[in-house]
C-alpha cells in the first residue's frame, strides 16, 4: 500500500478526498471512514489495502457479466488504439451501426431503431423528447403531458426528475416541468409482503391510468414512462398483468408507453429486456448500464418502426429529429457494447439468470425472520429487504448496514432508506448466492 506521495497507481490512497463531492453520497460520513475499491475481477473488487469485497450490486446494477472481462477489455484497448472518436453528427463509425443492429435484434416486435447517448438519464431524457416530437411530426401537438408513477427513478434530468416518484429528487426541481402527473406506486405491502416475483394483487393500478385520461383528456397526453420493476427505490416488481393491463389502456387513447430498462435490460430479469419477461411490447425501451456492462458510459433508446418512420418525411437534407450529444456512440462505447453482447451470447448470461432465479429468491426469503425485517421482495437476480427503521431517524439503520456490510463483511450492496438491495453481477454461482445471503443476514442482525 502506498499513499500519494510515491504514485498515483490505482491502489494509492489520495491525501485528499475533500475536492471530490460524491454523486449520491453522504459525503461527511463517507470521507471520515472511506469506502475505496480500486481494482475489481469477476465477483469481486479489491480494496487499495487488497481486501476483496464481494459485489452485491453490480456496481451500480450495471456489471452484469461480471467484472473486468478480458473480451471486454481487449475490444476497448483494440478500439483506443483505431480511432479515439468519431463524429455521429452527419457522419458515422461502423461500430455504432453494428451496435444498434445487434440491440435491435435482441429487442422484442418492432423496436427496430436506436438513438445513443450516454447515460440512462439522457435516455430518460431523449425518450421523453421523442414521444413529444412525434405528437407534434403527426398532428397532435396537444399531447404534451408526460406521466410517471410514484416511486419510479428515471435518473436525473429535468425530465427525468418530473416523471420520477421520489420525492428528495422532486423537492427541489421536480417541478420545474409542467403538465406532469403520477400513476400510484404498484407497492401495497399488506398485499404483497414476502412475494417471490411479480405479486398476484394489483393489476388494478393500471386502471389508474384512466382516471388520469379522464381528468386531463386523452388529447393532452403524450406518454407513460414505467419501469418494469422499481430499482432504486426498493426493487418493486409490476404486479401480474399489470403491463399488459397499461398496454392495452395507451393503445385505447393513443398514448405511446415507454419502459425505462435502464436496470431491467440485458438479463436483469432473466431476459434481453423485461418487455420480453412480460410479454408487452412498449413504444419505447430506454436501456443503459448492462449494455457495456459499465466499462464505458452508454445509454440508448430503442424505438418501435412506426414511430420512427413518422420522422422520416420532409426533404432530405433537413435533420428529422433535433437531438442528440457529442458522446453518442462514442467508439469506445459502442466497442464495450459488442464485446459485452458477444459474452451475453456466449455464455447465455440471461438463460443463467432465469435458471438462478428460484435459487436466489428462495435464499432471500431465508431472511425472513431476521430481526426487524418487514418485508422481503426478490424479481429476477434482485432482491431487498426493508428493515424496520430506527426511531426518529429514518435512513440511519441503512447507513449502518452499508458501512457495516463493506468493512466487517467485504460486502457492497445498495441501500434504499432502511431497504438493502442486492443485485449481483448475473455470474454469481449458488455457492456465491450463499455467501452472499449469510453475510447480509449477519448485517441485519448487527444493526437490529
Ligand atoms: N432509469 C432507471 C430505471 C435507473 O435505475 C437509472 C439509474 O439507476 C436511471 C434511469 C439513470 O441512469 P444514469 O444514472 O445512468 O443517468
Amino acid at each position: 500500500l502506498v499513499t500519494e506521495g510515491a504514485g498515483v497507481g490505482a491502489d494509492a490512497i489520495p491525501n485528499d478526498l475533500d475536492a471530490f463531492w460524491m454523486p449520491f453520497t453522504s459525503n461527511r460520513s463517507f470521507k471520515k471512514r472511506p469506502r475505496l475499491v480500486s481494482r475489481a475481477k469477476d465477483m469481486h473488487y479489491y480494496t487499495p489495502e487488497g481486501r476483496a469485497i464481494l459485489d452485491g450490486c453490480a456496481g451500480l446494477w450495471c456489471v452484469n457479466p461480471g467484472h473486468n472481462r478480458e473480451p471486454i477489455v481487449e475490444a476497448i484497448r483494440q478500439a483506443a488504439t483505431e480511432v479515439d472518436f468519431a463524429p455521429t453528427f452527419q457522419y458515422g463509425h461502423p461500430q455504432a451501426f453494428r451496435l444498434a443492429s445487434r440491440i435491435a435484434d435482441l429487442a422484442p416486435g418492432d423496436l427496430d431503431h436506436v438513438f445513443f447517448c450516454n447515460s440512462g438519464s439522457e435516455a430518460v431524457d431523449t425518450a421523453l423528447k421523442i414521444a413529444l416530437a412525434y405528437h407534434q411530426t403527426t398532428g397532435a401537438g396537444t399531447r404534451t403531458r408526460l406521466i410517471g408513477r410514484e416511486r419510479g427513478y428515471h435518473g436525473v434530468g429535468f425530465g427525468g426528475i418530473s416523471v420520477g416518484g421520489i420525492v428528495s429528487n422532486r423537492r427541489t426541481f421536480g417541478t420545474m416541468l409542467t403538465g406532469v402527473d403520477h400513476l400510484r406506486s404498484t407497492y401495497d405491502r399488506e398485499h404483497q409482503a414476502f412475494t417471490k416475483g411479480e405479486p398476484d394483487y394489483g393489476a388494478h393500478f393500471a386502471d389508474e391510468l384512466e382516471r388520469i385520461v379522464a381528468l386531463h383528456d386523452a388529447s393532452t397526453i403524450a406518454s407513460v414512462i414505467v419501469e418494469p420493476m422499481g430499482g432504486s427505490t426498493g426493487v418493486l416488481p409490476t404486479p401480474k398483468g399489470y403491463l399488459k393491463r397499461l398496454r392495452e389502456i395507451c393503445d385505447k387513447y393513443g398514448i405511446l408507453l415507454i419502459f425505462d430498462e435502464v436496470i431491467t435490460g440485458f438479463g436483469r430479469l432473466g431476459h434481453a429486456f423485461a418487455a420480453e419477461r412480460y410479454g408487452v411490447v412498449p413504444d419505447m425501451i430506454t436501456f443503459a448500464k448492462g449494455i457495456t456492462a459499465g466499462a464505458v458510459p452508454m445509454g440508448g433508446v430503442l424505438v418501435r418502426k412506426g414511430i420512427h418512420d413518422a420522422f422520416m418525411k420532409g426533404p432530405e437534407h433537413v435533420v428529422e429529429l433535433f437531438h442528440g450529444y457529442t458522446y453518442s456512440a462514442h467508439p469506445l462505447a459502442c466497442a464495450a457494447g459488442l464485446a459485452t453482447l458477444d459474452l451475453y451470447a456466449r455464455e447465455h448470461t440471461f438463460t443463467h439468470a432465469r435458471a438462478l432465479e428460484p435459487f436466489f429468491a428462495d435464499a432471500m426469503m431465508s431472511l425472513k425472520d431476521k430481526p426487524g425485517v418487514l418485508d422481503i421482495r426478490t424479481v429476477g437476480i434482485t432482491g431487498a429487504v426493508d428493515l424496520a427503521p430506527k426511531e426518529g431517524a429514518p435512513g440511519l439503520k441503512g447507513y449502518e448496514a452499508l458501512e457495516r456490510a463493506f468493512h466487517e463483511e467485504g460486502l457492497m450492496m445498495r441501500i434504499a432508506g432502511d431497504t438493502l438491495v442486492v443485485t449481483p453481477p448475473l455470474i454469481i454461482s449458488k455457492d456465491q448466492v450463499g455467501e452472499l445471503v449469510e453475510k447480509l443476514g449477519r448485517v441485519i442482525e448487527k444493526v437490529a
